[in-house]
């Protein structure tokens, strides 16, 4: 059985004393939920705040990004062991945002995921296509490019332990969700490829979540689907309210 699991990721929003409280919140309105792993991913400025705010409760706290080295001159990165040391237990890699926006490549994205495991954090590994990609036909092409590139040499144990988010990215933030069976669809897909590549046990062991304009009002049908394993929350997750209907939903 997987656990279902729910992050949120805040991307560049709230201040501190906001993030803080909105951590304070998830971890009530969350309170007692024991069927979800519920996870907030704050900006890097305000991950100690958060994680003193959410203190010893069963909210894990996760940074957007970080780069694989433990120290050295890389202005404007976090290392791993930082992350640790703060009391991160996951770590987002491979967001649209930072492959699209920000250049990060295959290889980038594999020495992270390598580096994030080496440190004990619980890698969140982003894949998904563009809105081109799926118009022509490319959208499983995509993503087993991409979990080949990011999972290649990665010890099977490993791997069961990775959440793997599918973030088709034409519906990251535009309101347009893909349907629970395209989502299936792809999940499954992803199952197939985890058990071809490694096996059936550590393929049904690793949670694959969707992500892409999830509200409480889709999370029903989303995670009524078999390979469906929770949601990584954009926009829905800066709001108590949106975000705990989806963990509710999920767990
Ligand atoms: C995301 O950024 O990972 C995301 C899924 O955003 P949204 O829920 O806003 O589409």
């Amino acid at each position: 059985m997987r656990k279902p699991f729910v992050a949120g990721n805040w991307k560049m929003n709230k201040s501190l004393s906001e993030a803080a409280e909105l951590a304070k919140g998830v971890a009530d309105a969350t309170a007692g939920l024991n069927g979800v792993e519920v996870v907030i991913a704050p900006v890097s400025l305000c991950l100690a705040s958060v994680i003193d705010a959410v203190g010893s409760t069963h909210v894990g706290v996760s940074a957007q990004n970080m780069h694989w080295a433990e120290q050295g001159a890389y202005t404007g990165e976090l290392s791993p062991t930082m992350l640790k040391e703060a009391g991160c237990g996951y770590v987002i890699l491979g967001h649209s945002e930072r492959r699209e926006l920000f250049g990060e490549g295959d290889e980038f994205i594999h020495r992270k995921l390598r580096s994030a495991l080496n440190h004990g954090l619980v890698p969140i590994l982003c894949i998904g296509e563009t809105l081109e990609e799926r118009e022509a036909g490319k959208t499983q092409q995509k993503v087993d490019f991409q979990i080949r590139a990011a999972l290649s040499g990665i010890a099977a144990d490993d791997v069961a332990d990775i959440v793997i988010a599918y973030e088709p990215i034409w519906a990251i933030g535009t309101g347009r969700t893909a349907s629970p069976q395209q989502a299936q669809e792809v999940h499954g897909a992803i199952r197939e490829l985890l058990t071809t590549m490694y096996d059936g046990s550590i393929a049904s062991r690793c949670r694959i979540l969707y992500g892409g304009s999830v509200k409480p009002a889709n999370i029903d049908d989303l995670i009524s689907q078999p390979d469906i394993d929770g949601a990584l929350v954009g926009g829905a997750s800066l709001k108590v309210d949106s975000f705990a209907a989806i963990a509710k939903a999920c767990a």
